[in-house]
């Protein structure tokens, strides 16, 4: 079978690889469709500090149909059923696990960074970290389950509330999907950054405000949109540092801050401020039980989630367009690639 390996820094090709073993507790999946993440470019880029050696098949954004399963298995699945995959594999046993928050277990693997990942035509994953998903979804559309959940997660972490503003940082798949989501919780999504093609991107897709920091002073446009209040919840998805040091001057006093993008360093923040708003600023990271929701969401449409696909493409592009991802990444958000075509 084949598979998209990156092989080095700016190398990466569809090679020939060994179909997957099926564990005890695994189910087999002929791949239909898998999305590259901003995850996978860096990979490529060699800038991934998760990725510890090469090569590595990357992905983690992959639906497809189960061909091998245990009918007996707990979990109700079977063979034939079309299923995204739940890409974060945890131990179950240390203590994040036993809090129910498998998203930041202590030894977490991710698919495609810690281990090879799904970006090929069959791949072996554990029956319990398969989620079903309706028959009458489009496959380009399944992978989007993913990144969705952790726009979600970002939201959740906030307790975002309808009527609620929120200012996400960051218009990138991530950023625009958790616009969606506040629109579908009723919320205010107010969208910043400095790609005045990104806003415009934003407001096409129904996010009422946008802000541009680098082009007005987007702390006293915030403060007008809210009324003088501030913005009840932030959203970092954006890793930057002006974007990480924003959300202390978007939030509102006692506002709610989840911060989702990496950055790549420490940054420094005033924590004075952290004080005197008593605001509240939290990790959020993957998700976890958040998948449901997000394929209800999407399949209901109240996501309309396909709005962020640039590109579907036959999986054997995808080398090529990871290096367009990598060399003009304003040009595009997700790129899908098709595995197989039903029948
Ligand atoms: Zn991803
Ligand atoms: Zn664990």
């Amino acid at each position: 079978m084949k598979g998209i390996q990156v092989q080095g820094t700016g190398s990466a090709a569809v090679v020939e690889l060994p179909r997957p073993e099926v564990k005890e507790g695994y189910a087999l999946i002929k791949v239909m469709a898998a999305s590259i993440c901003g995850t996978d470019v860096s990979t490529y880029r060699g800038t991934n500090v998760n990725v510890s050696s090469y090569p590595i098949v990357i992905g983690h954004e992959t639906a497809g149909i189960v061909e091998e399963v245990d009918e007996n298995n707990q979990y109700g699945i079977k063979k034939g059923d079309r299923v995204v995959l739940d890409p974060y594999l945890y131990c179950g046993n240390c203590y994040p696990c036993s809090q129910g928050k498998t998203n930041c277990c202590e030894t977490l693997q991710c698919l495609g960074v810690h281990c090879d990942g799904s970006m090929c035509e069959y791949f072996s994953h554990p029956v319990h970290m398969l989620r079903k998903v309706p028959k009458d979804m489009p496959w380009e559309r399944i992978p989007l389950a993913e990144p969705l959940v952790i726009s979600m997660h970002g939201l959740h972490t906030c307790q975002l509330k309808a009527g609620e503003h929120i200012v996400i940082i960051g218009a990138g798949a991530i950023g625009l999907l958790a616009g969606m989501g506040a629109l579908a919780y009723d919320a205010v999504p107010i969208i910043a950054d400095v790609v005045e093609e990104r806003l415009e991107l934003a407001r096409s897709f129904g996010i009422p405000y946008t802000v541009n920091p680098a082009k007005e002073n987007a702390v006293e446009r915030v403060r007008e949109i809210t009324k003088g209040r501030g913005a009840e919840c932030c959203m970092e998805a954006s890793g930057s540092d002006a974007g990480v040091r924003s959300t202390i001057d978007y939030a509102a006093y006692t506002g709610r801050i989840a911060l989702t993008g990496w950055p790549k360093h420490e940054i420094t923040l005033p924590t004075n401020l952290i004080t005197k708003k008593e605001l509240q600023i939290r990790g959020s990271r993957n998700g976890a039980g958040e998948f449901e929701e997000a394929i209800e969401l999407i399949h209901s449409g109240r996501v309309p989630a396909e709005k962020i696909i640039s590109k579907v493409v036959p999986y054997t592009e995808l080398p090529h367009m990871l290096s367009e991802l990598s060399e003009h990444p304003g040009d595009y958000l997700k790129v899908v690639g098709l595995f197989h075509t039903e029948g």
